[in-house]
């Protein structure tokens, strides 16, 4: 092609590719679920941009928010379009070949050791997969701030784009052709493609449509036809034999005389059902389908159950349905909520209802909350064992994360907190755990940052404080020092670091054992007779000696002395 510029893909891509080619992997289906998943999230976009600018979606045809799918078996040709958002030439140079994502590395690191290319899509190179089928790819695509162009390549390290002067206008939008392989020429087959355009699109909100073949009756003239359709020629030959029925017959030779054929014709067919589970009734749903859900939203298709889920409606200021997950493991790379001012109501009630669901995922789990009866006698409590852990140990550092940067929810996100100490004897613990145990008369919460526990035992800091039975946190998580110039206190108790110099320990024990020692005195003091006793000297002693108060401290305890006396009492 004259127009065309050629690409050399990234080394990363290009290794990646070459992975897909060369791949024995027998599960080439998955290509499909890719393309519906990038189609979807392209019409995603564009929806959310017209939901402040209508004028995005156009007209006609172009508003229509869907995916359609060919079969051309003659030149074979899948081919796979959307109404997206499109791409302009520069995100296709871009995103189809010289920008290398961090999966990209991630996913080729992988695949030479696990080697499991279903995982593709998480790895966010899905697009890619379409070489387990193909040998040549084109990419037509029109965005609305460019022309239409044309990616294509052969996946021999290079990849072209031109300007499209020869396809059909695409007014908006992808268009995907695969020129499949010989050996996966099965992906030309209607049946084939609709049962996997059923899979892979259970919870794609938009449409697919597929271009597929339908019989159908059609009335034809009988005259025109005759010769290849021998049985109905015979039967209005008949007809017309019956002689005596003249009447009848004249009547019938007015009407044409017509016969039915079987005719093929092609329409575009639904396939998928795009009501989404978000707005079903939640009793509606069943754990099975909330599963793979999860599954599809996270482009994680293993047999690993969400760690839990929370189906609700917001009401209020804004209104919205949502369904949150707790993901068995954290995704490589983490994402968060969207920024937008319309998001942010959305996002504060989420992010309640997110915490909420993690600190029921704690007090449900029998390992974490090893003495409340409720838990013990529920049925599901060993399909809860250890839940919380798994949880901590995926996203601990987002908690933490979380109280540095979210000063409103830091004290709920502080409840979520886990951490060895020196009493816990190896097993992961809380801060209500530890303020439980706390010695009477004690403060504060102590704790010590390090590298690790092995190296914080021996620290001489602690030994002071075991020596006289206290408990302390080990931080040994990079991010632990950081954490701590944040929370500062919870459940009004102070953190201690106890490796800084000048530590009070507190008041402690000293205070308490006084406090014993006098118990009879102070006791004695508040009497109410010896009050009136007290108050009656202070004002005898005013008046008839002319005292002048000026040392209350020194007045205060000759009072007592001389009430002591006057009642006779030794105290000592
Ligand atoms: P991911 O979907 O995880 O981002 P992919 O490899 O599947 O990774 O796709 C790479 C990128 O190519 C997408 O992020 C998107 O920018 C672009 N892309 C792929 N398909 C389409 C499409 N149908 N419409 C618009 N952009 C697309
Ligand atoms: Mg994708």
């Amino acid at each position: 092609r004259a127009n065309a510029e050629k690409f050399e893909f990234q080394a990363e891509v290009s290794r990646l590719m070459d992975i897909i080619i060369n791949s024995l992997y027998s599960n080439k289906d998955i290509f499909l679920r890719e393309l519906i998943s990038n189609a979807s999230d392209a019409l995603d976009k564009i929806r959310f941009l017209a939901l402040t600018d209508k004028e995005v979606l156009g007209e006609g045809d172009n508003a229509k928010l869907d995916i359609q799918i060919k079969l051309d078996k003659e030149k074979k040709i899948l081919s796979i379009r959307d109404r997206g958002i499109g791409m302009t030439k520069e995100d296709l140079i871009k995103n189809l070949g010289t920008i290398a994502k961090s999966g990209t590395s991630a996913f080729v690191e992988k695949m030479q050791t696990s080697g499991d290319l279903n995982l593709i899509g998480q790895f966010g190179v899905g697009f890619y997969s379409v070489y387990l089928v193909a040998d040549y790819v084109e990419v037509i695509s029109k965005h609305n701030d460019d022309k239409q162009y044309v990616w294509e390549s052969k996946a021999d390290g290079a990849f072209a784009i031109s300007e499209d002067e020869w396809n059909e206008p695409l007014g908006r939008g992808t268009e995907i052709r695969l020129h499949l392989r010989d050996e996966a020429q099965e992906y030309l087959d209607e049946y084939k493609l609709k049962d996997l355009v059923k899979k892979y699109s259970e919870f794609i909100n938009f449409p697919i449509y597929l271009w597929a073949s339908k019989e159908v009756d059609e009335e034809v003239p009988a005259d025109e036809d005759e010769s290849s359709d021998d049985e109905e020629a015979t039967e209005s030959k008949s007809s017309e034999e019956g002689e005596e029925e003249d009447a009848e017959k004249e009547e019938e030779e007015k009407k044409p005389k017509t016969k039915t054929v079987k005719k093929t014709t092609y329409e575009w067919e639904l396939l998928n059902d795009v009501k989404a589970i978000w707005l079903r009734n939640p009793k509606e749903v069943t754990d099975e389908e909330y599963t793979k859900f999860y599954h599809s939203l996270a482009k994680d298709f293993g047999d690993e159950k969400p760690l839990s889920w929370s189906h609700f409606t917001a009401e209020g200021d804004v209104e919205f349905k949502a369904v949150l997950f707790v993901p068995p493991k954290a995704p490589h790379d983490l994402e968060m909520l969207q920024q937008h001012s319309s998001l942010k109501t959305i996002k504060k009630k989420l992010i309640r209802k997110a915490l909420d669901m993690i600190r029921k995922l704690a007090e449900e789990d029998p390992d974490e909350s090893n003495d409340k009866k409720e838990v013990e006698e529920s049925s599901d409590s060993n399909e809860k064992k250890g839940q919380y852990a798994k949880f901590w140990n995926e996203f601990g550092k987002s908690i933490k994360l979380g109280i540095i940067e979210d000063a409103t929810n830091r004290n709920r996100l502080a409840k979520l907190l886990r951490f060895e100490t020196t009493k816990s004897d190896g097993k992961l613990t809380s801060l209500d755990q530890y303020i439980s145990r706390m010695k009477s008369g004690q403060k504060d919460i102590f704790y010590i940052t390090g590298t690790s526990k092995e190296q914080l035992e021996k620290s001489p800091f602690l030994e002071r404080l075991i020596k006289k039975n206290y408990e302390v946190i080990f931080f040994t998580d990079p991010v632990d020092e950081y954490l701590m110039q944040y929370l500062m206190d919870y459940e009004d108790k102070k953190f201690q670091n106890v490796s800084k110099e000048g530590l009070k320990i507190g008041k402690d024990s000293n205070e308490k054992e006084l406090k014993e020692s006098f118990k009879d005195l102070t006791k004695w003091w508040k009497d109410d007779s010896v009050k009136q006793t007290a108050q009656l000297m202070y004002q005898t002693a005013l008046m008839e000696s002319g005292f002048i108060l000026n040392d209350p401290k020194d007045f205060a305890s000759r009072i007592y002395s001389s009430v002591k006396n006057s009642l006779n009492i030794s105290p000592d």
